[in-house]
């Protein structure tokens, strides 16, 4: 029988009436589960959320809220096995791309619970110091952050079930706002069970946690002017979500995670025998083929040299050929299948509209695959392009969510390769290999307001580096224009979408105290 997914809302669970929609094994293409949420009440299960979870929340200080995620971390931890499975079952990833959501959602709300704990028994936190006013020491004035009175909807993309919720849920939660997650319904088998072992595990004060297992319905013409909707996804569901009338109408804060050309540069002085040039080869390969390029980290855009073209392309594709794509489960396999039909159709797709600008050095076809049956299975083998002309407008305007990545060879210099970072309109990371520090102070400075993180890559750290694709809780994760112009984690400063800032002002004592 097949496994029917529920919802967790108003502190019970909730089973949708109607054509469920399924969810299927990207390995096998059979129904892994489905789910529905016709006839969810997304008014009552916000303004339960609001009630209940919120006071219950303000009502705990920061080490209490602390205290809590790590409790939702350790439960999470014990059923890792399981996730790891059922990660497999529905969105294709190997043991490897299972640990990388898994286990970075166990890591990042045990990040938050430290920190929860490093603030301890208080319920606000401060910008700064006191700021003087006048020359009168008395009169005073201080930001204060508080959490929000609503709740925060998180909408999180199909590619990291997991880590999509905790790192949302964990800067939420410490803030002091209950949440209500909505994962992407084609992947939600793992979010629904993290919700099921949540709400098992006793940890979740009423109405602190809430889980949507299908589609938003009529969700967001329930916001209020309290609420945040923390969103990642793609852009054209972005602005939908941004332009609806009630977010508009409430001024509810939204933030945005969307599509992004990330790129990889390669410095013109790094010598091919060098351990900064093993370690380019080593991260593009990893980012391309890790979760099957379905990371919004990805490197999309690779810009080397031009006279180092021939010999990268040569590098890269020998480097390639040596992935293994198949059966995610299987021994030695590092690559599996997109998540969905419908990412591999837009994945073709966005590989056509490349045909013209582009020469395929490698893959763009389902490939060699390893205990894969016949036709099966959504697979596209790691695919590396080539540009005719480094300007074509099409390198640079659309994000093609797979294992596929273009080289674009630039003259050498920082001017051309910026202009054409440029052209990406905003990415979440870009990387650079280079020990040339004239080259990489020169670069940071114009390509810096283009990014929301840059990776500088040389030998020293060839040991340490964990690339590009890597979010960690202690740096932001976000980036402007195309990506999105949001900001997520980033230590302490994650949790200010979720608190409302108020500048306090009056007697400086008094204001002392406040926090
Ligand atoms: P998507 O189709 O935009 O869906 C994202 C989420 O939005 C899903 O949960 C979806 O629910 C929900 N949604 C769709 N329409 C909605 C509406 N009208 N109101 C409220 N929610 C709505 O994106 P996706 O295919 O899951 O993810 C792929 C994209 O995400 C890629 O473009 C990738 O670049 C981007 N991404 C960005 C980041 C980042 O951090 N910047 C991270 C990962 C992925 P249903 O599934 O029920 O439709």
């Amino acid at each position: 029988m097949t496994l029917t997914l529920k919802s967790y809302v108003c502190g019970q669970w909730f089973q949708g009436t109607g054509e469920p929609t399924r969810l299927y094994n990207p390995t096998t293409e059979e129904v892994a589960a489905q789910t529905s949420t016709t006839g969810l009440n997304y008014r009552e299960a916000l303004a339960y959320a609001r009630d209940k979870g919120g006071k219950a929340l303000r009502g705990m200080t920061f080490a209490q809220r602390g205290e809590l995620l790590m409790n939702m971390s350790k439960a999470i931890h014990e059923h890792r096995e399981e996730l790891l499975e059922l990660s497999s079952l529905n969105g294709g990833t190997t043991r490897g791309d299972g640990k990388f959501d898994i286990d970075g959602a166990t890591g990042t709300l045990g990040y938050y619970a430290r920190a929860g704990r490093a603030l301890g028994d208080t319920f606000s936190l401060a910008d700064e110091d006191l700021i003087s006013l006048t020359r009168n020491p008395r009169w005073a004035g201080r930001h204060v952050y508080q959490p929000r009175q609503g709740v925060a909807i998180l909408i999180n993309a199909f590619n990291f079930p997991a880590w999509g919720f905790a790192e949302k849920a964990a800067c939420a939660i410490l803030a002091g706002m209950p949440v209500l997650n909505k994962p992407a319904t084609s992947t939600a088998l793992v979010a629904a069970r993290i919700a099921e072992i949540l709400v098992d595990s006793g940890v979740m004060p009423e109405g602190v946690f809430s889980a949507v297992s299908g589609g938003a319905g009529d969700m967001l013409d329930h916001v209020q002017w309290q609420d945040v909707v923390a969103f990642t996804g793609s852009s054209d569901t972005g602005l939908k979500i941004r332009s609806h009338r009630a977010v508009l109408e409430n001024n509810v804060p939204v933030n945005v995670e969307a599509d992004s050309l990330n790129s990889a540069i390669l410095g013109p002085e790094v010598d091919p025998d060098s351990d900064t040039y093993d370690l380019f080869l080593k991260e593009v390969v990893r980012d391309m083929t890790q979760k099957a390029g379905q990371k919004c980290t990805a490197i999309r855009r690779i810009f080397v040299p031009q006279d180092a073209l021939d010999s990268v392309s040569e590098d890269l594709k020998e480097q390639l050929q040596r992935i293994r794509t198949g059966t995610p489960t299987l021994k030695g396999v590092t690559t599996g299948p997109l998540a969905t039909q419908a990412q591999l159709n837009d994945a073709m797709a966005g590989l056509a509209r490349l045909g013209e600008c582009t020469k395929t050095l490698l893959g763009g076809e389902r490939g060699e695959l390893e205990g894969v049956e016949g036709k099966l299975g959504y697979f596209l083998s790691p695919t590396l392009l080539v540009a005719h002309n480094s300007e074509a407008p099409e390198l640079h305007d659309r994000e093609i969510f797979g294992p596929v990545a273009t080289l674009i060879p630039y003259d050498g210099s920082v001017e051309h390769v910026t202009r054409l970072i440029e052209k990406g309109q905003g990415s979440l990371v870009s990387s650079v290999y280079s020990n040339d520090s004239t080259f990489l102070k020169a670069l940071f400075q114009a390509i810096g307001p283009f990014l929301g993180r840059l990776h500088l890559a040389n030998d020293k750290i060839a040991e340490h580096s964990m690339g590009p694709g890597t979010v960690l809780p202690q740096l932001m994760h976000g980036g402007p224009g195309r990506a999105g112009g949001g900001q997520e984690l980033g230590g302490l400063s994650g949790l200010r979408f979720y608190m409302q800032r108020t500048a306090v002002q009056g007697y400086a004592p008094l204001l002392e105290k406040l926090p």
